[in-house]
């Protein structure tokens, strides 16, 4: 999948917008979650500083 963006964390909102169908797959089934925005998401390398969600 190629992103134009480089993290959910720092996503702009028109890039939010653009990609709106790319971002939904990533954020669908998260495993991950920033430790400093609460973004979520499938891969921990789309987030600043990602965590694994345990719950
Ligand atoms: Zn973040």
């Amino acid at each position: 999948m190629k992103l134009k963006f480089k993290s959910l964390c720092g996503i702009k909102k028109n890039a939010f917008k653009d990609h709106f169908d790319e971002i939904q797959l990533l954020v669908a089934r998260p495993k991950f979650v920033c430790g400093k925005c609460a973004r979520v998401a499938g891969c921990g390398k789309h987030l600043c500083k990602a965590r694994k969600l345990t719950a």
